[in-house]
């Protein structure tokens, strides 16, 4: 997309569920992809029913936000009965494009639908020969594999006149985009069908027979997670089409800050042509604060070595989670939110806007329906807190998790 004669990439956040559809429009994505019932690389993620598929595209169309859907799995003939009544639907529907790996189905779409074809990262679309090919069966983009760097993603659109949509956050594959059965043979769940385990993340032993290396225990596959935040100039003068962000099966509180940093940093150079190192380091932090696993920034400039590997354990960091996401702001009197998590009178916690920095809460005072005020809150009722003009329904409430 370009804003005068500035280039400015789209923003491709992920939509593990109708909620975490509208968290990520109402925080900035400027397009969201999402799974259906079937079909989708991701089985247990809250996959969209055709009802909320139709809700989720009206909200996200309503707000200039785009709708892609996956049709990533590896399908077999019995797989395809359902697939020519879904794809008319999601024609019928106005969805923005499908992203697809399959050759069959890529086959399908074109016979039965005009819909807009993404190779889905799962082909492991790595060169220009490839992406070539691609073109010529109809794709409009390439989702590129994660070992793609940010250069040869450049020389690709260059070549052959294809968008480009490269991965600049999220989990980690240490297989070629999934073309991996670890998770098959370990877990009895088949990666390439929506079930991996992320087997790759265990600790395991290595056994080797020469005698010079040592059997020990080691998370030796097991990746940290990317950000791009500090390669965004580099997105941006790649033109680099489209900045996609892995995790349709990570929480709200992923979808909405990870899409409220990154379109708060593109806004900003939409406005300034320049990123200033403060924003930088702001941005990083605020990246810091969603559930990961140490960052890395992969393959997008130099080939990810041993350093990308996450050694310590095979937990995650998590500094903060989300206690409530607000229901109604009632004008200069309080706000309804909705409890998540079970907080206490008094505790630090953080609203983050639509924009702007989060607002920080020293000792968040709260009470119920009529006027309680318990020493803790219940998940799933709606309690009051003070009043702040800034918040907005949606916008997500999170304290720092006590160690
Ligand atoms: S187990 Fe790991 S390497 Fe294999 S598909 Fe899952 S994330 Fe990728």
């Amino acid at each position: 997309m370009t804003h005068g004669d500035k280039f400015i990439p789209e923003l491709l956040a992920p939509a593990g569920s109708l909620e975490k559809l509208k968290v990520a429009t109402l925080y900035g994505a400027h397009a969201v992809y999402l799974g259906g019932q079937s079909f989708g690389l991701r089985s247990a993620a809250e996959n969209f029913t055709s009802v909320e598929l139709r809700e989720g595209v009206e909200f996200a169309h309503a707000r200039g936000t785009k709708v892609f859907v996956v049709l990533n799995s590896f399908l077999h003939d019995h797989d395809l009965e359902n697939l020519v009544d879904f794809i008319c639907e999601l024609e019928q529907l106005k969805v923005d494009a499908v992203i697809v790996s399959d050759l069959g189905v890529i086959e399908t779409i074109k016979k039965h639908t005009n819909l807009e074809i993404h190779l889905s990262t799962q082909a492991s679309c790595l060169n220009i020969a490839s992406a070539m090919l691609w073109k010529k069966m109809g794709v409009k983009r390439v989702v590129l594999g994660r070992e793609v760097s940010i250069a040869d993603a450049k020389k690709i659109k260059q070549a052959t006149g294809l968008e480009v949509e490269l991965f600049i956050h999220g989990s980690m594959c240490m297989a070629y985009s999934g073309n991996c059965v670890i998770s098959n043979y370990t877990q009895g769940r088949d990666s390439n069908r929506g079930g991996c385990a992320h087997s790759c993340r265990f600790e395991y032993q290595l056994d080797f027979k020469n005698p010079d290396i040592v059997a020990k225990n080691s998370y030796f596959m097991s990746s940290k997670d990317l950000m791009g935040i500090r390669l965004l100039q580099d997105f941006i003068d790649a033109e680099i089409d489209s900045l996609k962000v892995e995790g349709r099966m990570k929480s709200h509180h992923y979808a909405g800050t990870v899409s409220q940093v990154y379109s708060e940093a593109l806004n900003f150079y939409r406005e300034h042509g320049h990123f200033l190192s403060d924003d930088l380091e702001r941005w990083e932090n605020e990246l810091r604060k969603v559930s990961h696993r140490d960052y890395t920034e992969g393959s997008l400039v130099e080939e990810a070595g041993s350093d990308s590997i996450y050694h310590e354990r095979e937990g995650v960091i998590q500094d903060f989670q989300v206690i409530g996401v607000v229901s109604q702001t009632l004008k200069d009197q309080c706000i309804l939110l909705e409890v998540r998590s079970p907080f206490r009178q008094k505790c630090e916690v953080e609203i983050v806007p639509f924009s702007g920095g989060p607002i920080h809460v020293a000792e968040l005072e709260f009470s119920t329906f009529n006027g309680e005020r318990p020493s803790k809150s219940r998940p799933g009722t709606l309690v009051k807190i003070p009043y702040y003009p800034e918040v907005e329904p949606f916008n997500l409430v999170r304290a720092r998790v006590e160690s």
